[in-house]
């Protein structure tokens, strides 16, 4: 019975993939073959069927699609537009997203093994976001030519016969290089700023998930991007390789592993080409005593079940004063021992993670793929060899329990009294993988906190504001949640910049600031004749 209804779903899925955008890479405006005409298989991850085999971009695809961009770039029409006008374009890719949610919804649900309903709702924070990011076209125009205070050259600022103003020009031919996990989230969230801002790109999505990124192209032909000005090259690390190296290619934006990472920058560092890097996290949670049990519970599952553990900002750590680790682990266990696994998401239209939000139940959902799945069960059983005690999980369950079998599940897992030079706590696990120690002070509880080398986010919770606040001053991310309820933690609002310290990233995405990594500042100091004149000549 199960299995009839994971068939009839993916076949529905399956009808969705027939599309010619599915099936091709995007170049020059048109969906063209790749030219060595291999492909690469997809598995749905709840019961390791393929799901689809899409193209292997390689090298060579890369580069006709850095050829169409410079061409594109050459002609210069694109950039000669205003950012609002450009931004009025991308919207229309925006609303796209929202027009076709259900589909692209079960198109993840199928590829990443993300229940639809969290699905659903992602990719309608990415239709909203592309709206806000168009929303800042027209806050870029404003910021072209903006005088800087000449001052009469005192107080150190330049001398009044010098008329500098400011511009924000694109940078040229960028290289857009995305992660599986949350895939078309992830990609527009570059493709948005990257177009406005007045450059040409080449996206790279995944080979692991990337499916509903392919249907960014389709987007870009309806709205009317110009043949060139955006371009998609499906294909593994190979295709990644070349466009990172590509001397045409002025920036590169990465959004993946921090291994990865480190590679990207290496790959542009001959040619001294912009990388924006967003990387990789191992975020805590710290936890006091004067917290509510019920909500550390719910934020804690929260924190490193969301899409299954397989989210940067997880909060994988849990760091818990000594007097109140008991009871939260009695009851996290509890908790976790009842929830049910997800054993067809693309059909979950009710329950998913943050189900909770609405009084609802969340689910298990499978990992992305078997080699995940097993460098997940390797960080187990490394754990287990260096006496690391599990709460909770530890292993695969039951296929009873899922349903069916075949597919890449995993127990959420507690593991306890984990040292602080485990690989568990320092490494990142990219699964439904907790690692928990105590404190017993307020410097000792930030000493846990910043213990390992990455940086992208990290929680507090606490009744006290003043404690939440000075513990969340001294901890070292790029994103801090201080709350005596739980709410809000994950939660990212597109106005506001984001970015990792240390090992989690190079540069901040969102925000006026993220549109600001795709451009590049440029003065322009206009003596012996006053910026009136010159702004009259050159609309001439
Ligand atoms: P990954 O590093 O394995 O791959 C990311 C992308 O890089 C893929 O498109 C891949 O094909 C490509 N690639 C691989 N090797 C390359 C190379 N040498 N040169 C150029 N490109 C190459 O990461 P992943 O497994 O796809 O994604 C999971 C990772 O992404 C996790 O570490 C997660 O924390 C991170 N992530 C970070 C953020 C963030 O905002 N900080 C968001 C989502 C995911």
């Amino acid at each position: 019975m199960e299995q009839d209804s994971n068939n009839n779903s993916l076949d529905k899925v399956r009808s969705h993939l027939q599309r010619e955008c599915f099936n091709k890479l995007f170049i020059g405006g048109k969906f063209v073959e790749p030219i060595e005409r291999e492909k690469l298989p997809t598995y749905y991850p709840a019961t390791g069927e393929l799901l689809h085999e899409f193209p292997r971009g390689k090298a060579n695809d890369i580069y006709a699609a850095i050829s169409a961009a410079e061409r594109a770039w050459a002609e210069g029409a694109w950039a000669a537009m205003s950012a609002a006008n450009r931004a009025e374009i991308v919207a229309k890719m925006a609303q796209g997203i929202e027009d076709n949610k259900e589909m692209l919804a079960e198109i993840e649900a199928a590829d990443v093994g993300k229940p639809f309903r969290q699905a659903a709702m992602t990719l309608g924070g990415a239709a909203n976001e592309g709206k806000y990011w168009c929303s800042l076209g027209k806050a870029l125009d404003k910021e072209q030519d903006l005088p800087v205070n000449s001052g009469g050259g005192k107080g150190g600022l330049p001398p009044a016969e010098w008329n500098v103003v400011y511009r924000r020009d694109p940078i040229g031919v960028v290289g857009l290089i995305s992660a599986w996990n949350y895939p078309l989230n992830v990609a527009f969230r570059k493709v948005c700023p990257a177009l406005i801002a007045g450059n040409c790109a080449i996206l790279k999505p995944s080979e692991i998930a990337g499916l509903s990124c392919m249907f960014i192209g389709k987007l870009a032909q309806d709205a009317g991007i110009p043949p060139g000005v955006f371009n998609i090259v499906t294909g593994d690390r190979d295709a990644g390789v070349a466009l990172t190296m590509s001397p045409s290619v002025s920036m590169i934006s990465f959004t993946g592993s921090s291994i990865t990472g480190s590679k990207v920058m290496e790959a542009c560092a001959p040619k001294l080409s912009q990388v924006a890097l967003e990387l990789g996290g191992k975020s805590a949670l710290v936890v006091f005593d004067d917290t509510d049990l019920d909500k550390a519970v719910e934020t804690t599952m929260k924190g490193f079940l969301t899409n299954g553990g397989q989210i940067c900002t997880a909060h994988t750590r849990l760091i818990v004063q000594d007097n109140f680790k008991q009871p939260l682990l009695n009851r996290l266990k509890e908790e976790l021992e009842k929830l049910p696994f997800c054993a067809n998401p693309i059909t979950e239209k009710n329950r998913g993670d943050r189900a909770w939000e609405d009084g609802k139940t969340d689910v298990v959902q499978p990992v992305v793929c078997d080699s995940q799945h097993k460098k997940i069960l390797g960080f187990l059983d490394d754990a287990k060899a260096a006496g690391v005690e599990i709460l909770t999980g530890g292993g695969v369950p039951d296929e009873k329990v899922v349903g069916h079998s075949g597919g890449y599940f995993i127990q959420p897992t507690v593991l306890v009294n984990v040292g602080q030079e485990t690989d568990v706590w320092q490494k990142e696990v990219f699964g439904p993988v907790l690692s928990v120690r105590s404190f017993s002070s307020e410097d000792e509880a930030v000493l846990e906190a910043n213990s390992t080398k990455f940086g992208l986010a990290s929680t507090v919770m606490s009744s006290d504001p003043a404690k939440a606040m000075r513990v969340a001053n001294r901890i070292r991310a790029g994103a801090v949640y201080a709350t005596s309820t739980g709410e809000g933690i994950l939660a990212e609002h597109p106005a506001v910049s984001r970015g990792g310290f240390g090992c989690s990233g190079v540069g901040r995405e969102l925000g006026i600031g993220g549109l600001h990594e795709y451009t590049e500042l440029k003065s322009v100091n206009y003596t012996g004749f006053s910026l009136a004149d010159a702004k009259i000549e050159s609309v001439e």
